[in-house]
């Protein structure tokens, strides 16, 4: 292919619209032509592709070395459950039913399975087993798999699809309290993905008893809010109390002897937060990786003058090499321009760009662009990878001062409900005041399509305030808005 073409070929790759002007296409945009995702002949699911799973992998990586710290042992359980055991805990049945899945063969006594909406079931039958005295607790695993909620029609990749990855942490403990500051410290785990690894500013609060998870005393979740002003709930973690164990008959024998029953929190994180990454950093040219979750820092990209080009590709390499520990993509290929580079990396959100061109080598030098802010600047050999350690974290810092500023503006406080609606109607999140009721809540929701996201566990504190909705006294303050 002739580079000319190629050219070409780049103006219909590249994103074709504006991020504020279409966010839906936009962001579709930007999954597929940054090779994140792709749709799927099977309706309602997605297909990841390496650079989406890259991002995940960053998740699973980070995830899993706090899963160490926190001493929480990775397990399998199985795809398919029991009808049966789906049924135990009432709740939990009467919340998953309408999204199951159920699988048409029978087995040997014509009980039929449901494909996972979510474990707890399947893997408390096990603990049931497993647990005996209080020498086997706490007892804390977690799984990372694939589940399956068929009720979604349409996909919206990564944010919405009948299928998708996650990892589910399901602990048991001797006492209420031990249980309850867990159920926490996995909530201030997913803070740090969120905030630390991905520089997506996060709320932490407790979900109402309308939005909390069937089965849990209390939810607690990290709520974001996305540029078109939607929430995304990017991560749940729920005090299960000891409903699932009696449902499920776990006991054990306490230090003195006694027959107890123990207490279990359940949480996760999904693929979701890969949309969360696109929607809140991403721009106009496309995707914008949070550099501390890039597999690849850097992209080198020589500038070639074909009566230099060996000297020249030589000196790239050696700028490869002297990278290394920012696993750095080293495009010397000779069949692109320089230029058709530049689009791809910033289409695919490589952090940083540093080019190598003849007059650079002769000032040993090399260039750097920031793929946030676009800033260039030359930095001598010499400096370069302290350079880019300080700009990735600079980058990192930006990424989420910048989002943070915005959520902070896209917020608004009301006290009635004609401001409450008119806020909703311009795509803000709203703080307010709220009676607690279920029945307003959910009138709420019938009247404006938006939900409660969460009582922060800063500023939750009702005062002397009424109900926006019904002017009874306030149970707490909290979040609404309309949500992913
Ligand atoms: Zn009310």
């Amino acid at each position: 292919m002739a580079k000319k073409d190629q050219n070409a070929d780049q103006d219909t790759k590249g994103i074709t619209v504006k991020k504020t002007e279409d966010m839906p296409e936009w962001y579709t945009q930007v999954c597929l032509k940054a090779e994140l995702a792709d749709y799927s002949p099977i309706k309602g699911c997605m297909v990841i592709r390496p650079n989406g799973f890259a991002l995940w992998q960053a998740i699973v990586d980070q995830f899993n070395a706090y899963l160490k710290e926190d001493k929480v042992q990775n397990a399998y359980f199985p795809l398919f459950i029991p009808e049966s055991f789906f049924k135990r805990e009432a709740e939990h049945a009467e919340g998953f039913t309408p999204e199951v899945a159920w699988v048409q063969n029978k087995d040997d006594k014509g009980e039929r399975f449901a494909i996972r909406p979510t474990s707890e079931t399947i893997m408390y039958d096990s603990y049931g087993k497993w647990i005996r005295s209080w020498r086997d607790l706490p007892l804390r695993i977690n799984q990372w798999c694939n589940i399956v909620r068929w009720e979604v029609q349409d996909v919206k990749l990564f944010l919405r699809s009948r299928e998708f990855l996650w990892q589910e942490g399901h602990c048991v403990y001797e006492t209420d309290k031990e249980c309850h500051e867990e159920t926490l410290h996995y909530l201030e785990r997913y803070r740090q993905i969120s905030e630390d690894l991905l520089a997506i500013p996060v709320t932490l609060g407790l979900k109402t008893e309308r939005e909390k998870f069937a089965g849990a005393i209390r939810t607690y979740s990290i709520e974001s809010l996305m540029p078109d002003g939607k929430a995304l709930q990017m991560g749940t973690s729920h005090d299960l109390s000891q409903g699932f164990a009696k449902s499920f008959e776990i006991s054990f024998q306490d230090k003195e002897g006694k027959h107890a029953r123990p207490w279990q929190n359940s949480w996760g994180i999904s693929t979701r937060m890969i949309g969360a990454i696109v929607l809140t950093h991403g721009d106009d040219k496309g995707l914008i990786i949070p550099p501390r979750a890039a597999l690849n820092k850097v992209a080198i990209v020589p500038i070639i003058f074909e009566d230099k080009k060996d000297m020249i590709i030589k000196e790239t390499e050696k700028v490869g090499e002297l990278l290394s520990e920012f696993n750095p993509i080293v495009d010397t290929r000779g069949d692109y321009t320089s230029g058709w580079k530049f689009n791809e990396y910033e289409l695919k959100g490589i952090p940083l760009r540093v080019e190598v061109g003849p007059k650079d080598i002769e000032k040993k030098q090399a260039v750097v662009v920031r793929r946030d802010t676009g800033k260039k600047e030359f930095i001598p050999l010499d400096k370069l990878k302290q350079h880019i350690t300080d700009t990735l974290e600079a980058m990192h810092k930006n990424l989420y001062d910048t989002a943070k500023k915005r959520i902070d503006a896209d917020i608004v406080t009301v006290k009635d409900f004609k401001a409450f609606e008119k806020a909703i109607e311009d795509k803000k999140m709203v703080f307010t005041a709220h009676c607690g009721e279920d029945d307003c809540e959910l009138c709420i929701k019938e009247k404006t399509a938006a939900t409660s996201r969460c009582i922060p566990f800063k500023g939750g504190e009702p005062g002397s305030e009424t109900c926006v909705h019904c002017d009874k006294p306030a149970k707490y303050k909290l979040y609404f808005a309309r949500a992913y």
